[in-house]
């Protein structure tokens, strides 16, 4: 027996580890707390309704009557005021979903990896920079992947090329890091360049909630998508589910490929290894897609869009050219000299900020960091006030 030969493709170690890690020696060095504008993860509490949704739910478990177990199989053990409020989620910017294409799971990450289990792969095509999840998953399973350059010259939003096909092309809008978002009409050719090519396009919409105007939150508002697109979405940074974790894929049914309906694989593969999301957070995840959910989850989001208004005009202050922070909670900075992990040296060692070297999202990367919103708005404000003292 031989050990998975490809775990020696991985990065030595995931980006945001090494930074962590970096990170920690710092505090530990200067018995002092860093500001943390690096890692992509919430910090403000659940939204009111989602908490008494959850601790109904649990309150339902205490009492034989309306104890549930496992969840329902017909459905990959999601029940249906989840599917029902996700439906409805679509349903107001005119997407109609049915029940059977919506697959409920613990989170975006999971299913954009395990959704190769669909697949006898050749090739990938991946943006750069990008979220690094689907190239380790890609890589650990052996594929090869080619990549479309997200670049300053067209608003990082890398657009098909003929000649550069593959099986699957993972698309992810807004774009984790950079923020950038595709309008419809981008979109709509990669989706006719999926659909000439018999490619399936993987979107991963996580960030779609913090998406205004006129853009498209979901792959399925553009015509044509139904026959070629799957479409991964989570609660974690819509509705702060980081750590409570559910999340949901959608494959409709047009989407069919050796006259198999991919819906009904990627059914039974989540028979094979999965065993659904638990009830309190599923209750959870049906209060934050209501309209009172989304009205207070809303509040949160504003809170960090303010956050990163301040980053950017902080940025702008400073002269350094950003993109991002409008559709995104993320900004996306290009360094004035030097790398994204000179960068991330300079201001953790002089201001005591954590920021994400661009290079570990990509090649693009290189000369780019990445702040995000998520922190408090005090801590946001202190960084930038750093930031600024130490640039200009
Ligand atoms: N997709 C993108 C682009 C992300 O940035 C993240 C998390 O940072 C995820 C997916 C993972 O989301 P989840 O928490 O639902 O696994």
């Amino acid at each position: 027996m031989q050990i998975n030969e490809h775990f020696a493709n991985l990065h030595e170690s995931y980006l945001f580890a090494r930074v962590a890690e970096r990170v920690r020696e710092y505090e530990q060095e200067h018995n002092a707390r860093a500001i943390r504008l690096s890692i992509g993860d919430v910090t403000r509490p659940l939204a009111p309704c989602v908490i008494r949704a959850m601790h109904g739910a649990v309150d339902d478990l205490s009492r034989a009557e309306t104890f549930r177990g496992y969840g329902p199989d017909a459905t990959s053990y999601a029940y249906d005021f989840l599917l029902s409020a996700i439906q409805n989620h679509y349903k107001k910017r005119g997407v109609a979903l049915s029940f059977g294409e919506i697959f409920v799971s613990d989170g975006a990450k999971s299913d954009l990896g395990n959704l190769l289990d669909l697949f006898s792969v050749e090739k990938v095509l991946l943006p750069d920079p990008v979220y690094p999840a689907y190239a380790d998953a890609n890589l650990l399973a052996g594929h090869k992947i080619i990549y479309a350059e997200g670049r300053e010259e067209n608003g990082f939003l890398p657009m098909p090329e003929e000649g550069k096909g593959a099986d699957l092309i993972y698309l992810c809008s807004p774009n984790n890091p950079t923020g950038a978002v595709y309008s419809h009409a981008q979109l709509k050719r990669w989706v006719e360049f999926a659909g000439r090519h018999g490619a399936i396009l993987l979107f991963d919409a996580a960030y779609e909630a913090y998406v205004t105007g006129n853009f498209p939150r979901s792959v399925y508002e553009v015509e044509g998508a139904r026959e070629c697109a799957i479409e991964v979405s989570s609660f974690s940074k819509a509705a702060g589910f980081t750590g409570v974790r559910c999340g949901y894929t959608v494959i409709p049914n047009e989407l069919v490929r050796g006259g198999v309906r991919l819906s009904s694989l990627w059914k039974r593969r989540q028979a094979c290894k999965f065993n659904g999301v638990s009830y309190v957070t599923q209750r959870g995840a049906a209060a934050a897609y209501s309209e009172e959910g989304e009205r207070e989850c809303g509040e949160i989001l504003a809170y960090y869009r303010e956050n990163a208004r301040i980053l950017k005009e902080g940025m702008n202050g400073c002269r350094l050219f950003s993109t991002g922070g409008v559709h995104s909670p993320y900004l996306w900075v290009k360094c004035p000299y030097g790398t994204g992990e000179q960068f991330f040296e300079l201001l953790l060692s002089r201001c005591g900020v954590a920021v994400t070297p661009g290079g570990g999202f990509g090649a693009g990367g290189e000369r780019y960091f990445r702040l995000t919103a998520f922190s408090s708005r005090e801590d946001t404000a202190e960084a930038v006030k750093r930031i600024t003292e130490l640039l200009t």
